[in-house]
C-alpha cells in the first residue's frame, strides 16, 4: 500500500467560503496552528457569488434600526422556530464584524455623508445591507482572503474531503483526496471546523453550483452529530427562467430592494393578493402606499414583493398554478418601468450584464422572466449557539453547513452577516478547545484504510451504475416529490426511491484512471447527497404543518404546537432516523420585543 500524506494542524478548516476564512482567522488569531482545505480553487465559493449584502443593524441609513429590530426581523422571518440565541448574537455582533472587514480593506458603496450605505431587503424592516454593488460576495472574499494568505494559514485547495476520523467519540481528524491526482490525504486534529455550505445539488433547479453536495452535512451526520430543521429549505423566489441552460441562476433580491415589481402574465402587479395575515400589520395593500415607502419608511408600510422568501415563491407558485404565468412558467421581473437605465445599471450591473449576456435581455427596457430556484438550507448541523460546537467534541459548524439560525426561513442578506459572527466564534471556540485537550486525539489505522476503500470503489466494479444518471434522476425526485408544495404521499414515495438509489449507488461503477475524474467525485459525492436527500424528505413528513420554507398541502396551516419543535435527524447506519425536540426557550426580555412591536 502507498503511503498516505499526513498533515497535523490543532485546527483544520473543511470550507473556504466566507464562513471558514473567517473560522481561519479566528483560529489562527487564537494562536492555532491553523489549515483550510477546499473542494474547488481558493476564491470559488458560494460566499463570492452573493449579490445582494451584508445583513447587519448598523442604522447608517436609517437611525432607528438596531440589534433588536434585526433580532426581531430575523425570528418573524424565521416563523420564530429560529435558536434565539444565535439569532441575537448575530443580531448584536453583525454590525462589528462589517467594520472589522472594512479595517481590512473592504470598500463598501457609501452613502451621500461617507458612512457604509446600506440597502432594502425582504423582511428587513430597515435598509440594513451593507453592500458593493450587487457584488458584495465578491469583495468579502478578496478581503478575507487576502488576510488569511497575509497571515500566513496553509490553505489545501481543489482538496475533498470524504470523511470525518474520530477516536473514541471525539474529532481526531479529517480524510480526503487531491482531486488533481487523486491521492489520498489525511489531517490530524482535535479540532475541525465543518464550512462547506449547502446542499443545493439535489434539486433539478438550483442557484447552486456543483460543490453544493451537502458534503459536511452528511459527514458530521455519520460521525454522529444531528441534524436540525432540515424541513426548511429556500426556494428564491427568482432564478432566471430562459433559455434552458440558464434555468436556476440567480437574480437578486436587490432588483426588488431598488424598486422592481412581479407582474404575471396579464401585466398585473399580484403581491397584494397574498399577503398573509402574519405581515398584514406591516405590508403596504396599496400601490400608491407601496411605492412611497421607498423614500418614507416611517409612515408607509413595506412593498409586498419585499415579504420574506417563502411567502414571495409561494405566491408566483399560485399566479403560474392558475394559468396566469409567462409562456416558460414563470412570472415577470419588471424594473425597467419603475427606475432609469443610469441607476439599474448603477445599482445592478451583474444583473444587467447577466440577462444581456446569458438571456439577451435588456433589463433597463424589458421585463425578466423569472421562477423559483432552490437556494438554501435553513437545516444544517445542530451546534451550541456560543461556541458553534456540534454533539460531537471538537467538531464545529459555522455557515450555511450549521442549523438553527434561519429557523424555518432565512432573511436575504443574513446569510453573510451569518457567515462572519459565527465563523469567528466557530474558529476561536475550535482553537480553545484543541488547547484544552490533555492529549492530541489518535486516529486508527483502520479507519484510515476503510476510507480509502470505500473511496476506491467505484474503480473496483465494472459496467454498474452511472454516477450521472444517478444523480439526475434524485434532481428529478427531490424537485418533483420534496419540493416547494409538499405532501405525504408524494414524500413516501421519494422516500422509496431514495432507498432504491441507495441500492443503486452500491453498484456505480467508474471509468478512467484517479487524476482529474469528475464521474468518480460524483460517485463520492452522491452518498451525501442520499443522505441529506433522505434527511429533507424524512423531516418534512414528520413535520405535519406548514412554516417558512416548508409547505405542505395536506397541512396547510402553520400549527403552535409544532412551533415549539425542531425535527432532528441522526444517521442509523444504513438511513434517516428523525426525531423531535422542543425548541430552547426565549428569555423573558427578548419576548418583549415582540410585545412591543418594535
Ligand atoms: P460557501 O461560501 O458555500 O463555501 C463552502 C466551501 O466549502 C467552499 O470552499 C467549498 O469548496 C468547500 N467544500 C464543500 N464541500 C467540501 C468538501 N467535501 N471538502 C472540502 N471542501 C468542501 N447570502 C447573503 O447573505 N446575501 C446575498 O446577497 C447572497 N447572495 C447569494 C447569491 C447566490 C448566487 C448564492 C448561491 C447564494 C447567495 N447567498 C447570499 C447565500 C450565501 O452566499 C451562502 O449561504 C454563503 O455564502 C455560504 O457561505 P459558507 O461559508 O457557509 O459556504
Amino acid at each position: 500500500m502507498t503511503e498516505i500524506e499526513r498533515h497535523q494542524y490543532d485546527v483544520v478548516i473543511v470550507g473556504a467560503g466566507g464562513a471558514g476564512l473567517r473560522a481561519a482567522i479566528g483560529a489562527h488569531d487564537k494562536g492555532a496552528r491553523t489549515a483550510v482545505v477546499c473542494k474547488s480553487l481558493l476564491g470559488k465559493a458560494h460566499t463570492v457569488m452573493a449579490e445582494g449584502g451584508i445583513a447587519a443593524a448598523m442604522g447608517n441609513v436609517w437611525p432607528e434600526d438596531n440589534w433588536q429590530v434585526h433580532f426581531r426581523d430575523t425570528m418573524r422571518g424565521g416563523k420564530m422556530l429560529n435558536n434565539w440565541r444565535m439569532a441575537q448574537l448575530h443580531a448584536q455582533e453583525a454590525p462589528e464584524r462589517v467594520w472589522e472587514l472594512e479595517s481590512w480593506g473592504a470598500l463598501f458603496d457609501r452613502t451621500p455623508d461617507g458612512k457604509i450605505s446600506q440597502r432594502d431587503f425582504g423582511g428587513h424592516r430597515y435598509a440594513r445591507l451593507a453592500h458593493v454593488g450587487d457584488r458584495t460576495g465578491l469583495e468579502m472574499i478578496r478581503t478575507l482572503q487576502q488576510r488569511v494568505v497575509a497571515l500566513g494559514i496553509d490553505v489545501f485547495m481543489e482538496c475533498t474531503i470524504t470523511r470525518l476520523l474520530l477516536d473514541g467519540d471525539r474529532i481526531a481528524g479529517a480524510f480526503g483526496y487531491w482531486r488533481e491526482s487523486g491521492r489520498f490525504i489525511v489531517f490530524e486534529a482535535p479540532a475541525v471546523v465543518l464550512a462547506t455550505g449547502g446542499i443545493g445539488k439535489s434539486f433539478k433547479v438550483t442557484s447552486n453550483s456543483w460543490e453544493y453536495t451537502g458534503d459536511g452535512h452528511a459527514m458530521a451526520m455519520a460521525a454522529g452529530a444531528p441534524l436540525i430543521n432540515m424541513e426548511f429549505v429556500q426556494f428564491h423566489p427568482t432564478g432566471m427562467l430562459w433559455p434552458p441552460s440558464v434555468r436556476g441562476i440567480l437574480v437578486t433580491e436587490s432588483v426588488r430592494g431598488d424598486g422592481g415589481v412581479l407582474r404575471n402574465a396579464a401585466g398585473r402587479r399580484f403581491m397584494f393578493d397574498y399577503i398573509s395575515d402574519y405581515f398584514k400589520a406591516e405590508t403596504a395593500d396599496t400601490e400608491e402606499e407601496a411605492d412611497r415607502w421607498y423614500d418614507d419608511h416611517i409612515n408607509n408600510r413595506r412593498p409586498p414583493e419585499l415579504l420574506p422568501r417563502d411567502e414571495v415563491a409561494r405566491a408566483i407558485n399560485a399566479e403560474v398554478k392558475a394559468g396566469r404565468g409567462s409562456p416558460h412558467g414563470g412570472v415577470y421581473l419588471d424594473i425597467a418601468s419603475r427606475r432609469s437605465p443610469e441607476f439599474i445599471k448603477k445599482r445592478l450591473p451583474s444583473m444587467y450584464h447577466q440577462f444581456k449576456e446569458l438571456a439577451d435581455v435588456d433589463i433597463t427596457k424589458e421585463p425578466m422572466e423569472i421562477a423559483p430556484t432552490c437556494h438554501y438550507v435553513m437545516g444544517g448541523v445542530e451546534v451550541d449557539a456560543d461556541s458553534a460546537m456540534s454533539k460531537v467534541p471538537g467538531l464545529f459548524a459555522a455557515g450555511e453547513v450549521a442549523g438553527g439560525m434561519h429557523g424555518a426561513n432565512r432573511l436575504g442578506g443574513n446569510s453573510l452577516s451569518d457567515l462572519l459572527v459565527f465563523g469567528k466564534r466557530a474558529g476561536e471556540y475550535a482553537a480553545e478547545y484543541a488547547r484544552g485537550q490533555a492529549s492530541r486525539p489518535r486516529i486508527d489505522e483502520a479507519d484510515i484504510r476503510d476510507a480509502e476503500q470505500e473511496a476506491l470503489a467505484p474503480f473496483m466494479r465494472d459496467g454498474g451504475e452511472n454516477p450521472y444518471t444517478l444523480q439526475r434522476e434524485l434532481q428529478e425526485t427531490m424537485h418533483s416529490l420534496v419540493g416547494i408544495i409538499r405532501v405525504a404521499d408524494e414524500m413516501k414515495q421519494a422516500l422509496e426511491k431514495i432507498a432504491e438509489y441507495r441500492e443503486r449507488l452500491a453498484r456505480v461503477s467508474v471509468e478512467g484512471n484517479r487524476q482529474y475524474n469528475p464521474g468518480w467525485h460524483l460517485a463520492l459525492d452522491l452518498r451525501n447527497m442520499l443522505m441529506v436527500s433522505e434527511s429533507i424528505a424524512r423531516a418534512a413528513l414528520e413535520r405535519k404543518e406548514s412554516r417558512g420554507g416548508h409547505t405542505r398541502d395536506d397541512y396547510p396551516a402553520s400549527d403552535p404546537e409544532w412551533g415549539k419543535r425542531n425535527v432532528c435527524c441522526r444517521w442509523a447506519g444504513d438511513h434517516v432516523e428523525v426525531y423531535q425536540q422542543p425548541l430552547p426557550e426565549m428569555p423573558d426580555e427578548l419576548k418583549k420585543l415582540f410585545e412591543e412591536n418594535h
